[in-house]
């Protein structure tokens, strides 16, 4: 095995994760099945071998969404995870809970025909960022209150005294 090390969690941080090599195939899934596990538009993936997939805390939880598909997901917050066929080598790795998702571009779209008809008129609305900095009560709430796993590995989870 190489010396990668790719790092990521669900958005509570019951279950992290390390992959051990190069996620191969980057790409989005338009397919229905993807968009309701999601509750998204599509769901983005890439795969590793099963050995070099190692979850380094906690325990995928199962959802077998047909017979030889099995999603992986976080019992406690709902994160989708993985998704792994039964008898492949491989195992999917949903890109958006990777600690660092923009290092892994999406090379190609699945389950196009599932694909929302209004999909790439998307890019062009109307933008604004998250509003936290224009309200600052919400601001200070959510930073005294923040259950997000941070986008690292850390030694205790949740953080020592904060009660839970
Ligand atoms: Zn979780
Ligand atoms: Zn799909």
């Amino acid at each position: 095995m190489t010396d990668v090390r790719i790092t990521g969690g669900c958005q509570c941080g019951a279950v992290r994760y390390a992959l051990l090599q190069e996620p191969r195939n980057p790409h989005i899934c338009h397919c229905r099945m993807c968009q309701k596990a999601f509750g998204s538009y599509f769901a983005p993936f890439a795969e590793v071998s099963r050995d070099a997939f190692d979850v380094t805390r906690g325990t995928l939880a199962i959802f077998k969404s047909s017979e030889p598909a099995e999603r992986g997901f976080c019992r406690d917050c709902g994160t989708p995870l993985t998704i792994y066929t039964i008898g492949d080598d491989g195992i999917f790795i949903a890109l958006g809970s990777l600690d660092r998702p923009a290092d892994v571009r999406p090379q190609r779209q699945f389950g196009v025909e599932g694909r929302m008809p209004w999909f790439a008129d998307l890019p062009p609305l109307p933008g604004e960022k998250t509003t936290e900095d224009d309200v600052p009560d919400l601001a200070a709430r959510i930073a005294a209150s923040n259950h997000q796993h941070p986008d690292h590995d850390t030694e205790t989870w949740p953080p020592e005294g904060t009660g839970s």
